[in-house]
Formats: C-alpha cells, structure tokens, sequence
C-alpha cells in the first residue's frame, strides 16, 4: 500500500448537526474539499465557500486522497462504504477511509478488511463532545485502525478534534464510543432526575445548577444539557433516534460479551418511551418530558 501518498484533496460525506462543522473546519484549514451529502441543500454553505460538490460516493472517492464520513446509522455507512458504486469500490490505492459516524465495531471492521483488499486504509474514529464540540473543534477522537493510517490522518483529525487518542486495531474506535454512551446513558438519567427533582423541591433550577454544576456532578450533561432542561429546549444536538441506535450497538455487544449492563437496559426502556411518545427527533435532554406526566 502507498502509505506515502499525500493527502491534498479531502472528500467529507454526511453533513449534518456534526458533519457540517466538522467539513468546515477542514476546508478553512486550507485543504481542498470535496462534498456529498444524502440531501444536497445541506452543502450550499460549503459550496459557498469553496467546497466542490460530488454526485455520488462513488465520484467523490475517486477524487479524494483522503474520505470522511459521518452519516446516521451502520446501515447508511455500509450502504456508503460496501455498496455498489461505493467509497471502496471505487477508490484508487493508497486513499484512506475515515468514518466518524457511531456504528458497530464488527462493520468497522469489515471495511478495514474490503479496504485492505483493495490496497486502502480505513480507520473508524467516531467522535464525542456533542454539536457544541463539532462548533467548536474540540470533539474527542476514538481511533481504530492500523498505526500508520492514524499518523496519515493525525493532522486532518487535528482540524476537528483535541483529545486525539488510538485505541488499536479496526473496531476499537467503535468499541470505545460504546464505552462512552454506556456512561452518557446513566448519567442523562441521572441529570434529569435531579433537575426534576429540584423543581418539586421547590428550588431555583438555574441557581441548583449553578451550584452544582461545579461539583462532582459536572460533565456535560449538566453542564451543556442541563440549562436546556431547564429552558424546556429540546432542540437536537444529539437525536434521541441516534441515541437508541447506540444503545443498541452497545447492548448487543455487550450481550455478546456475556455482560449484564442493567443501567443502560433501564436508559434504553426510557428513551424507547420517548420514542413510542413521538419524541424520536428532539435531543436526548428531552428525557424530561417523560416525568411531566
Ligand atoms: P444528522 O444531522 O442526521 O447527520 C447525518 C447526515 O448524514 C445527514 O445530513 C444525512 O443526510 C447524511 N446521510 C445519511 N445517510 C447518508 C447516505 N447514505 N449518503 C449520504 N449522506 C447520508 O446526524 P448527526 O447528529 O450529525 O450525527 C451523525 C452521526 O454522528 C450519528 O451516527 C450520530 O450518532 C453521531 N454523533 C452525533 C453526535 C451529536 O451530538 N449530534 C455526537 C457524536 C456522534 P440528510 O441531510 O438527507 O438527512
């Protein structure tokens, strides 16, 4: 494989909450990026500003050096990655694959294997840190992949992340973004419920979270979705619907391990109440919703 082969032009697929900010940050750290993105109208900004548009993954793949992806679900990656026409079909030898969605560690590393095949790279790198994070570049990176394809993306995952960290081979970026929303999914629990109970006690929401906000309890679910529980906002930064689809993930990998989880089967059983509620596209601080009565 070209492990030498430079990467000038950059491709970015799926440019929603995350995606469009991430893509942003690429393209003003001066590369050449090219789009694509299921509905088109999500990439007039970037086209604005100098983003070149592709009609297909296909077409976008066998332009770029370098290909990122972050879409919705593992069946929307494999559609991207394995389909007809796809990002793996279609690269030429020595591109390197980037996914940044949350999908299953054991389809991370089915790309890894069809990309190696066919003389590529493909890293799955899955990101934490929220839309405030992707705004802001300051998402954490998860890593699985082969050493020298991590060093090759290092100064592109820099643009859009700080905590950078490798966790070994195909699917352990997968695995460890499961770690993560196996403690985001207690602790969401946990952030609402005392909210809910401050305001049957009788307290000032925004003062208790003031209080303790810097604390013990502090993290960013208090800290970043607690003000919009108190706010009544349940505007998405993190979709309930892409929320369940990780608890899933991590469920049937951890069934799979033997392992009893019992907090994240009850925040699972919560958020499918949401979901059964018509709740699917609010943000996953929304969970209040489901103690108003
Ligand atoms: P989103 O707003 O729904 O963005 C996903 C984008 O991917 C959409 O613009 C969608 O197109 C596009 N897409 C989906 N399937 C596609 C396909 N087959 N071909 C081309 N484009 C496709 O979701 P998001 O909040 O950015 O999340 C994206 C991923 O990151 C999810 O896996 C999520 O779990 C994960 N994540 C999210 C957060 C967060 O706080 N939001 C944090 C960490 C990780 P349309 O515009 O047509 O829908």
């Amino acid at each position: 494989m070209d492990t030498h082969r430079q990467i000038r032009r950059i491709g970015f697929i799926g440019l929603g909450i995350m995606g469009r900010s991430m893509a942003g940050h690429v393209l003003a750290a001066g590369h050449e990026l090219w789009v694509y993105n299921r509905s088109r109208d999500k990439a007039d900004e970037l086209i604005g500003r100098g983003a070149r548009w592709c009609d297909s993954p296909g077409e976008l793949a066998a332009a770029c050096d370098m290909v990122i992806t972050i879409v919705g679900y593992p069946s929307d990656v494999e559609q991207v990655y394995l389909g007809d026409g796809g990002l793996v079909e279609r690269a030429a030898p020595g591109t390197l694959l980037v996914d940044m969605t949350t999908s299953s560690p054991s389809l991370a590393r089915r790309i890894a294997q069809a990309a190696q095949a066919r003389d590529c790279a493909a890293l799955d790198a899955p990101v934490s840190g929220g839309d405030v994070g992707a705004r802001e570049a300051r998402l954490s990176i998860m890593v699985g992949g082969d050493e020298a394809a991590f060093q090759r993306a290092l100064p592109v995952l820099s643009c859009m992340g700080k905590n950078i960290v490798r966790l070994g081979g195909p699917g352990n970026g997968q695995h460890t973004k499961m770690c993560n929303q196996i403690v985001i999914a207690s602790t969401i629990v946990g952030v609402t419920e005392g909210l809910v109970y401050a305001q049957r006690a009788g307290l000032d929401p925004t003062t208790v979270l003031q209080a303790i906000g810097g604390g013990a309890a502090a993290g960013f679910q208090l800290n970043v979705l607690g003000p919009r529980i108190v706010a009544g906002d349940v505007a998405p930064g993190f979709f309930i619907e892409h929320f369940l689809k990780d608890l899933g993930i991590a469920l049937g990998e951890a069934a799979q391990m033997g392992l009893e989880l019992p907090g994240l089967t009850l925040a699972r059983s919560l958020y499918e109440k949401m979901a059964g509620r018509g709740f699917a596209r609010d943000g996953t601080q929304a969970l209040f919703k489901l103690y108003q009565g």
